[in-house]
């Protein structure tokens, strides 16, 4: 066990920016307001929260979003990107759209189905007004790993196009998460930014067992194990040695026979979540702005493939330079909204509050913060 000093050591040295600007700037909305108001209202909130200072004439800048997965109906409004695009253009920075391939297979798998899909839900050009690029290459093995030396990695693996970039506008969108509780900023940076290998790692911990009363055999998990860990004979059987942790068998299998572990691993999930943040943020030294959206809240995150239900009214948006109370910001006002915050009411067995406690003992940002509710 690391003692209290480790880490006041290790906040103080990382030399985050974010770390005295504990403001979060907030606009009240609902999806419901009228298309060009709320663009005009989110490109006066990125000024107001400064997010125009971080970023430089000439330089590449990413905006980390998520499309969505084929089926999913929650995803953020893509009409919401296009205001942000026209304020670092006008920055005289040179704005991309990006997000990384994911572990599952789906519509967003590989680059060229994850940029299909993008187009399909209205992330292209000619909406958003920039490019889409995956940041992590066609198969998701174009990484750059970033030294960290912290607690339980010492390196970790990021997407490369998110370390050439020389700025990033992180776009989170509020909703639950099935492993995690809530995914929210710092999901987005630490699970969203990493390359395949820098999502297995985080995963790795969360190896799935078979439910036999259930398991009918049918052989489904086994054919869509990327590592062939799963066999079948009467009953399917993981092989932990093999296991990576992925998930897939338990997203593919009808019968609700593959059950993860959930309680013993969550915490480590999100911890393991934040070192990769870490890893993006520390690469980034300072430049890097967060916006996230309280709107559409669903049970689930927008990886998944069909409707999810809308566990809280919509809220409004929060901008700032600082991902934890940013975070701890969408707890709270879910929590003053609903009486329960989002992660309460999506997945109440998980503790979505370790994420936030140990990204600010390791001095990503601060859970105390002064919330500025703006007139725009
Ligand atoms: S997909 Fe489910 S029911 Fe089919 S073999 Fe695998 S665990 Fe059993
Ligand atoms: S057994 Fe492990 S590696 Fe195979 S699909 Fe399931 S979680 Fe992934």
């Amino acid at each position: 066990m690391l003692s209290d000093d480790f880490f006041i050591k290790f906040a103080r040295n990382l030399k985050v920016n974010s770390m005295p600007d504990s403001e979060v700037h907030f606009i009240k909305l609902t999806h419901s307001e009228p298309i060009d108001r709320t663009k005009n209202r989110l490109k006066a909130l990125f000024k107001k929260a400064g997010l125009d200072k971080i970023l430089s004439p000439g330089e590449f800048v990413a905006i980390k979003a998520h499309f969505g997965e084929k089926g999913n109906v929650t995803f953020l409004d893509p009409r919401y990107i296009e205001p942000i695009v026209r304020m670092v253009k006008a920055s005289g920075a040179k704005p991309f759209l990006t997000d990384t391939c994911v572990l599952y297979s789906g519509a967003r798998d590989n680059a060229v189905d994850h940029l299909l899909t993008a187009n399909a839900h209205g992330y292209n050009i000619e909406t958003v007004g920039a490019p889409v690029i995956i940041a992590d290459g066609i198969i998701g093995k174009n990484e750059t790993e970033v030294e960290i030396n912290a607690p339980i990695f010492q390196k970790v693996a990021v997407a490369a196009e998110l370390v050439s970039a020389n700025s990033i506008i992180v776009v989170s969108h509020a909703t639950g998460h099935i492993t995690v509780g809530m995914a929210a900023t710092l999901k987005n940076l630490g699970m969203g930014m990493a390359s395949r290998k820098g999502k297995m790692t985080q995963h790795s911990i969360s190896k799935p067992i078979i439910k036999p009363e259930r398991c009918i055999a049918c052989g489904t998990c086994t054919r869509s194990c990327p590592v062939q860990a799963i066999t079948v004979t009467e009953k399917a059987f993981i092989d932990e040695s093999i296991c990576i942790g992925c998930g897939e068998c338990l997203a593919v299998c009808r019968y609700k026979a593959v059950k993860f572990r959930w309680n013993s691993t969550a915490e480590e999930l999100q911890k393991r979540i934040v070192e990769h943040a870490l890893g993006i943020i520390k690469q980034k030294n300072g430049k890097i702005g967060y916006i996230t959206f309280l709107l559409n809240m669903a049970k689930d995150c927008d990886c998944l493939n069909k409707k999810s239900a809308i566990m809280l009214d919509d809220i409004g948006v929060l901008a700032g330079k600082d991902p934890v109370a940013i975070d701890q910001a969408v707890f709270d006002l879910t929590k003053s909204h609903a009486g329960q915050s989002l992660s309460e009411l999506s997945f109440p067995g998980i503790d979505a509050t370790v994420q936030l406690a140990y990204a600010e003992r390791l001095g990503l940002g601060s859970r105390k913060y002064h919330l500025i509710e703006e007139e725009i």
